[in-house]
């Protein structure tokens, strides 16, 4: 189904619904990118049950649904995207609470809050637990459905409990325990993060807030975080050898720090990171430097780098829930 076509069926489907809707609208500035064009239709839900019967009636008449969370780990192409983009900032996807639970405490985090902000809230009460996801943009939805991370955890180590919708909007609780965490995944099924609890543990507050301070620290020495990027274009590949390796540093030992395609260019600080230019920046010259850089450490380190950013594109279903 072509784009122009869909505007008008979204905004039939919409019409009783309890959601804000903006038909052709712009998602550059929903992006860390800040670049690429729009979708048919922005719909920003203020309830579970208008989420569920928008879900519900989009599958059944098969336009394609994904959902945005910040944007951090996110490429629109400079075509757009088709169908309904869902962005879950209203209040009742967006708060969290903190509740007691023996010697731990739990944090109930709605899947479109932020998760710096649950982050460092946890930290002023002194719950430990969070403090990896210092300095990594994302929505708690977001970081759950990525496993975000690095070098000191991951999300996944404190997740205990995820709520999800599926495409047809029924809801399903998924335990920790059936949950399998792995670098940058997770096998939760389709479907988007409705919430999520995270089991903290009590702390020092001063020596939580100094970890905070410590990470933030390391990674503005090592990442061009004023930048506009998506964070690392790539996964860390896994060698034959079962060794997982660093994609930055292929593409360094590659020679292709600050290497460009127009607007794109690999970031002299950080050689995972493409950036792009924050005035007169194209989707579509970020796209052709992936290439590039796929082709030629390829042919340097005979390694195959995939990418780690999520890539929404016309006429494509990738990143859709159904
Ligand atoms: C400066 C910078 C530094 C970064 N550093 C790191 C880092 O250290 N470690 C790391 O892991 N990542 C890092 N990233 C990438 C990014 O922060 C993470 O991938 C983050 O989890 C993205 O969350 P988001 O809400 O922005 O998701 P988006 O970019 O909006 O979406 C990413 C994917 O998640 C899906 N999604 C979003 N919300 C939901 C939801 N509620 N339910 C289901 N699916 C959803 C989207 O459909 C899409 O497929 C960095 C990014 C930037 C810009």
């Amino acid at each position: 189904m072509a784009c122009e076509t869909m505007a008008a069926p979204i905004e039939r489907i919409c019409e009783d619904l309890d959601a804000q809707v903006t038909l052709s609208a712009p998602l550059a500035k929903h992006t860390w990118f800040g670049v690429g064009g729009g979708c048919d239709a922005l719909v920003q839900p203020r309830s579970e049950a208008a989420l569920s019967t928008l879900l519900r009636r989009c599958a059944e008449a098969d336009i394609p649904v994904r959902v945005l969370g910040q944007g951090a780990n996110l490429l629109v192409s400079d075509e757009g995207v088709d169908g309904v983009v869902l962005k879950l900032d209203q209040p009742c996807f967006s708060g969290w609470q903190i509740r007691a639970h023996g010697d731990a405490e739990l944090v109930q985090a709605g899947g479109g809050s932020d998760m710096a902000r649950v982050m460092h809230e946890s930290v002023r009460e002194g719950l430990g637990g969070l403090e990896p996801m210092a300095g990594i943009p994302a929505s708690v939805g977001g970081a759950v459905r990525m496993n975000a991370g690095g070098r000191y955890g991951a999300i996944g180590d404190v997740v205990e409990r995820v709520t999800m919708m599926d495409a047809h909007g029924r809801a399903t609780t998924h335990e920790r325990t059936a949950i399998h965490f792995d670098y940058r995944h997770n096998d939760l099924p389709q479907g988007l993060v409705l919430s999520a609890l995270f089991r903290l543990q009590s702390g020092d507050k001063a020596a939580l807030r100094d970890r905070v301070v410590e990470i933030m620290k390391y990674k503005k020495s090592t990442q061009p975080m004023a930048e506009n990027s998506a964070g690392c274009m790539f996964r860390n590949p896994t060698l034959p050898s079962g060794e997982r390796v660093s994609a930055g540093m292929l593409i360094d030992r590659s020679g292709l720090k600050g290497l460009t395609a127009g607007s794109a260019s690999v970031s002299p600080a950080h050689a995972n990171f493409i950036c792009v230019d924050k005035a007169g920046g194209h989707a579509n010259d970020v796209m052709r430097l992936v290439e590039r850089v796929v082709a030629q450490v390829q042919q340097s380190q005979q390694v195959t780098l995939q990418t780690e950013v999520v890539f929404w594109r016309r006429g494509d279903r990738a990143g859709a829930m159904q």
